[in-house]
């Protein structure tokens, strides 16, 4: 049975950039697990998901059962742990702790976490509710720069452009619009072949006319 998930909230796991830096990620979380279960006396890891610095994503406890990261907020959230962050501040931006690969997984970890238990969930840092400097850097600055998604198509802003440019070009741009990712990509470029030969033909008949070839 799935919970009902209102919100994503993002750790860090505290720990130096040299911390078991020649393990694997498998090793890391391994050692968090422990940490929790024989040193807090917990059932399990109390993340859901651990993202390691080199962006690769582990699973930890099942997205099912409730997790234990964020007190009074547990029953309807979903903890992720980010490798690293040791020495943060809330005040800090994401990437004065974390890595570019590590940003990238977290985008789409959280894309993935919204298509699967709703898109209106949303994303909080633990010092938000904790008197705590983790997830060591301020979410709410975050998300309003957050990277473009892995398709750049998937951007707003590329994708009004991307609809300007197939309207100049004649093409449906509701059409276009409609389409996803490779099929978008597929039709932008005949809008843009379509308009770089009309632009070619009006230049050689400008050419003709200007010598008086018409
Ligand atoms: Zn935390």
């Amino acid at each position: 049975m799935s919970r009902r998930i209102d919100e994503v909230i993002i750790h860090c796991s505290a720990t130096r950039r040299t911390w078991y830096a020649d393990e694997s990620l498998n090793a890391q979380v391994a050692e968090i697990r422990r940490w929790h279960v024989v040193e807090n006396k917990w059932n399990d890891i109390g993340y859901h998901w651990i993202i390691g610095r080199c962006g690769k994503v582990l699973a930890g406890r099942a997205e099912s059962v409730v997790g234990a990261h964020c007190k009074g907020r547990n029953a309807r959230s979903m903890g992720i742990c980010l490798i690293g962050g040791h020495g943060s501040s809330e005040r800090d931006a994401f990437q004065d702790n974390f890595t570019a690969e590590q940003e990238r997984a977290l985008v789409d970890l959280i894309e993935s976490i919204r298509s699967r238990h709703g898109a209106s969930i949303k994303v909080r840092g633990h010092n938000e509710f904790a008197n705590k400097a983790c997830p060591g850097f301020n979410v709410k600055r975050w998300l309003n720069n957050t990277p473009p998604r892995t398709s750049p198509l998937q951007s707003k802003t590329v994708r009004a452009s991307a609809t300007q440019v197939a309207a100049a070009a004649g093409t449906g741009a509701t059409a276009v619009a409609a389409l996803d990712g490779t099929a978008q990509i597929v039709a932008l470029a005949c809008a843009a072949v379509v308009a770089l030969a009309a632009l070619w033909i009006m230049r050689e008949r400008l050419r003709k006319w200007a010598g008086g070839d018409h």
